[in-house]
């Protein structure tokens, strides 16, 4: 693979698989059957190892490790703590170490808050919105609710000053609600970075044209879209840069003619490897299985496997694979016909499957487009982007409070209006 200048990811599962809820739409839990007997615990020869290896395959001044699961604080907090000090021992002067943990909170308290507060680490804790609809889908392995204990979890981060983000899903229970969660992060939570990543569960029944049909838990695109749009219109309108939500961050790069910084939307995969408590390298986190498996990293190094021919082809098969509607797309500059993993919508004489949310990313696109316009264009002239809220807001005589958007341009709320027809008038 050629080295890029942002070098590679990975995401590190200590305890592989195992988790200490059994949220009905993980997609992770099943991968213990790749593992049959196994203690499902990253030894510490194998972290050392690893630790030693990111930071000297990583030529840059900042070296990210990123623990996910399964739920990686089953680990303890000691193997973190080893974690910090093989890091301390194998960096480099003026390289900066950083930590990202993904959690869904039940574990933590205030010992664990302090560590997480004293070393920077940015928390990604996941949450589905008001009680109801968490719990709707986010429970243990008995079954009962854990909204309870995720919102203990959150209020001590908040307690110990932890940066955190809410990581939400958004799955057939809370797609109606967008407004009513978004809010609620907002407000209640008090969560200034949101991710909103959309449930999809192929089944293949083979019943249908093409067999393929989704789990009940999944959104359709036109819903995923509808929801994002409704959130995009409450954001626009009050919190620019006060609530980061990610899909509207990345949406401005890519209106701003920079790379969608998120693989989802890059015009490739392959800079988000997973490496599994064994030491096994995957492609990744979508397509941990035998066929994605690079090697382990106990046998071949850590660099020699992330730039392997195989990764190589796995990244370049994003793009080699775009449907003949994403190559005519007029968004292809931002969605680069998304996540392969959803792309199973066959059309017949296509070679190439379309995107299931597709739908949705075209409704959501062109609802952002002349705002997106709009605040791109604000930071090019080196003005914030923010400065949108107070062009649409109304002033006191019912008039835009701004008057750099053209009349006869798209009004940047989004409606598709002519300024002067919309918010201008
Ligand atoms: S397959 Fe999907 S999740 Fe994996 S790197 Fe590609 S875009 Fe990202
Ligand atoms: S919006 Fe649809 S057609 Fe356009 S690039 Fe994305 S997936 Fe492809």
């Amino acid at each position: 693979m050629q080295k890029s200048s942002s070098s590679f990811q990975v995401m590190v599962k200590p305890r592989g698989p195992i988790c200490n809820l059994a949220c009905e739409y993980c997609y992770f839990r099943s991968k213990v059957e790749l593992y049959e007997d196994s203690s499902f615990r990253m030894s510490d020869a194998l972290l050392e190892q690893y630790t030693r290896d990111l930071i000297k395959a990583q030529d840059l001044p900042e070296v990210s490790f990123a623990w996910q699961g399964g739920e990686p604080t089953l680990m303890g907090l000691d193997f973190f703590r080893r974690a910090r000090s093989l890091q301390e021992k194998y960096g480099r002067p003026g390289v900066r170490m950083t930590n990202s943990l993904q959690t869904n909170g039940v574990l933590l308290d205030d010992e664990w808050c302090r560590f997480l507060k004293r070393e920077g680490f940015l928390v990604g804790i996941s949450l589905d919105g008001p009680r109801a609809l968490h719990d709707a889908y986010r429970v243990d392995g008995a079954g009962r609710p854990t909204f309870s204990r995720v919102m203990r979890a959150i209020a001590l981060l908040q307690k110990h000053g932890v940066e955190f983000n809410v990581l939400t899903t958004v799955n057939a229970e809370n797609v109606e609600h967008a407004l009513e969660v978004y809010e609620f992060l907002r407000d209640q939570v008090g969560a200034p970075f949101l991710q909103f990543i959309p449930i999809v569960e192929r089944r293949d029944t083979g019943e249908g044209a093409d067999g393929i049909r989704v789990s009940e838990r999944s959104v359709t695109g036109a819903g995923y879209g509808a929801f994002l749009n409704t959130i995009f219109d409450a954001w626009v309108r009050r919190d620019v840069g006060r609530v980061f939500v990610q899909i509207f961050d990345v949406s401005l790069a890519a209106w701003s003619g920079h790379n969608p910084g998120l693989c989802t939307f890059a015009e490739r995969c392959g800079n988000a490897l997973v490496l599994e408590h064994n030491g096994d390298l995957y492609s990744c986190d979508h397509f941990v299985d035998p066929d994605n498996m690079l090697g382990n990293t106990s046998q071949e190094s850590l660099s020699a496997l992330a730039w392997s021919e195989q990764q190589e082809r796995f990244g370049s098969a994003k793009a080699d694979a775009l449907s003949a509607k994403c190559q005519r797309c007029q968004y292809r500059f931002v969605c680069n016909g998304g996540c392969p993993k959803n792309r199973f919508v066959a059309e017949t004489e296509e070679p190439h499957a379309e995107n299931y949310l597709c739908d949705g990313y075209q409704s959501f696109f062109g609802h952002i487009d002349a705002p997106m316009r709009f605040m791109a264009a604000e930071l090019s002239a080196k003005r914030p982007p923010a400065n949108i809220m107070a062009a649409l807001a109304p002033s006191a005589k019912g008039q835009a409070a701004t008057p750099r958007i053209g009349r006869n341009e798209a009004c940047p709320c989004g409606t598709g209006r002519k300024y002067k027809r919309c918010h201008g008038a």
